[in-house]
């Protein structure tokens, strides 16, 4: 997770990479620390918690500089820990995104050598590695490409060097942009750290390093150590809107928005469309992958393509695929899904079915992102940027996008179209201070439970599970979303009087099931609450009618549950759009 970055330039280093390092917390904020060369020395101040409003460096005349935010992987969150750290000189610091994943066999054997190490975090062995290669070693660059050839697992690193006045980093895995504009370089985690300085961006490969000096930069190939010429491209000014407008919170703000972004997000032409779904009708099977949130998209866009496509979807979690890969080949698709395009799992999961040769199209939220290099077509879900860590905004956007490619599969891409418009027009008016008010009121219910179940069915199974997983990351609060039907093969023993069970009923052909599965916990003392389409039925304690749709009912549905989750996280005095041990791009395993 954790956000890198880098600045040698024209302009005042510190607050460059404050600026920069606010625009990356969204990664990682456990701490933060930032580090200069002033007069020949680097200088660091670091701390625990989120970054200070504004630039905690008063320094007027520095030019050069890294930074770094945490989500710590390796050792607690503490000062000591944090990035970036000192070599035993003081001469170079290094920040790490990553994991050192044989980190405990470098250790031991450094320890051998007689290396002390001061702190818990796997980073410090990577400073030490360099410093033990720098023995033999004739420049600082050359011993850090030594010492990171010796990494298990995905790292990216950044080293401030005092003695060459430079900044070194490498990429295996972990994401890197480089961005130039006239005499200032930068190096980030993402684009949208410099985006504001400059357009001009320079991708960087796994296997390269940069070379930051004297204002300019240099690439290298670490396997061959060819130099690598390669000149900036020009990219659109990113949509990046980091205000909250009138609202409290991001994620009201971005749950919202939701009535506008299914409509961007499905504003591709049949023309557009055609190559992946001409694909999809003659590949044997279709993988849908992803992980967390995106893993339910991934899901629900599986639901889609089989129930409405008729097609052979299968969903993967992406970090459960290895028992899938010998299954998997030139004859099938697999669809990949992440908001950020960098999430570790994912990635992994499809280098691999890349190099089996796979067919791989992928949905992605955040522009220029590692996922979108490694397929072969991709889609953008268009949400604008998602500053809540937990994702509203973006999971509709792309279930909205595997309805319209499931409709255009069978040649209803109109049909598809105008059941997005019209749930667009009815979330429009469901998003009211009447339904506010009605779910803040259910939430003041809630909020001395502990304990709380979902259930769902057809198309609203994943919607539970996706329910389930929005509250608990904002709320704390332990909530199960399961299929209806496995109700009675053990969750209900787990249901006592005043359990909350939320059940999600749609007007299908699931509507009685759903509705027997209410009165059997209502039976046994349960608070019944319904979230769908108006009922007659009397076994609710409280029911949210949804946004009105034919085929998008699980979108309709899922947003009641944001809602729950935002004004539970609010009652309960929680950080919404920050939670506690959570960030939004996930780049380590
Ligand atoms: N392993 C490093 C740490 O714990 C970096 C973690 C990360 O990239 O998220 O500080």
């Amino acid at each position: 997770m954790c956000g890198i970055f880098g600045y040698m330039g024209s302009s005042n280093a510190p607050d460059i990479i404050h600026q920069g390092l606010k625009r990356l917390e969204y990664r990682g904020y456990d701490s933060w620390g930032i580090s200069t060369i002033e007069n020949g020395k680097i200088k660091t101040t670091k701390d625990v918690g989120h970054l200070p409003e504004k630039s905690p460096i008063e320094s007027k005349s520095v030019s050069t500089g890294v930074g770094h935010t945490r989500w710590a992987t390796h050792g607690g969150v503490t000062i000591t820990n944090a990035h970036p750290h000192y070599s035993t000189d003081n001469s170079f610091v290094i920040a790490q995104n990553g994991i050192v994943e044989n980190y405990t066999e470098l250790k031991k054997s450094l320890e051998n050598l007689g290396y002390v190490f001061k702190t818990q975090v796997d980073t410090e062995v990577i400073v030490k590695l360099v410093e033990h290669e720098r023995k033999s070693s004739k420049t600082l660059r050359d011993a850090l490409v030594k010492a990171f050839k010796q990494l298990d697992g995905r790292n990216t690193v950044i080293v401030l060097d005092s003695k060459q006045d430079q900044i070194l980093a490498i990429r295996n895995g972990s994401p890197l942009i480089l961005g130039t504009k006239e005499k200032d370089v930068y190096l980030a985690s993402d684009p949208l750290a410099f985006n504001q300085y400059s357009q001009n961006i320079v991708e960087i490969n796994n296997g390269e390093l940069i070379e930051i000096k004297d204002n300019k930069y240099k690439i290298y190939d670490i396997y061959s150590e060819k130099y690598i010429n390669r000149k900036p491209r020009e990219e659109k000014q990113l949509d990046i809107e980091i205000n909250k407008g009138d609202y409290d919170h991001y994620m009201i703000k971005e749950i919202v928005e939701q009535k506008g972004t299914i409509l961007k997000s499905t504003n591709y032409s049949q023309k557009e469309l055609k190559p992946l779904v001409d694909r999809l009708k003659k590949s044997k099977s279709i993988y849908t992958i992803g992980a967390g949130t995106a893993g339910y998209s991934a899901d629900q866009i599986a639901y889609y393509l089989r129930k409405i496509a008729n097609l052979n979807a299968i969903s993967i979690k992406s970090y459960e695929t290895e028992s899938y890969l010998n299954l998997i080949d030139k004859n099938d698709t697999v669809i990949a899904v992440s908001q950020s395009g960098e999430t570790a799992d994912t990635l992994e999961a499809i280098e691999i079915l890349k190099k089996q040769g796979v067919y791989i199209s992928s949905i992605i939220n955040m522009p220029g992102s590692t996922l979108s290099r490694l397929s072969d077509s991709f889609f953008m879900s268009n949400a604008g940027s998602e500053i809540c860590v937990a994702s509203t905004k973006v999971f509709t956007s792309q279930i909205s996008f595997g309805y319209l490619l499931s409709k255009t599969v069978i040649g209803k891409y109109k049909e598809a179209k105008k059941e997005i418009y019209l749930l667009s027009t009815n979330l429009e008016d469901f998003f009211n201070n009447k339904t506010f008010k009605q779910i803040e009121k259910i939430t003041k219910v809630l909020k001395d439970k502990e304990h709380f179940f979902i259930l769902g069915k057809g198309q609203n199974f994943h919607i539970a599970q996706e329910g389930a997983l929005k509250i608990k990351e904002i709320s704390y609060k332990h909530f199960e979303g399961f299929a209806a039907g496995e109700l009675k093969h053990g969750v209900i023993a787990l249901i006592e009087k005043g359990t909350p069970v939320i059940s999600i009923i749609s007007n299908d052909s699931n509507v009685r099931d759903l509705i027997s599965a209410t009165q059997e916990v209502k039976a046994r003392g349960a608070i019944t609450i319904g979230i769908g389409d108006k009922q007659d039925e009397n076994c609710f304690d409280y029911f949210i009618t949804v946004a009105d749709s034919n085929e998008l009912k699980s979108i309709s549905n899922v947003i009641p549950f944001q809602l729950i989750s935002y004004y539970l996280a609010k009652e309960l005095g929680n950080n919404i759009d920050k939670p506690r041990n959570l960030a939004k791009s996930v780049t380590v395993k």
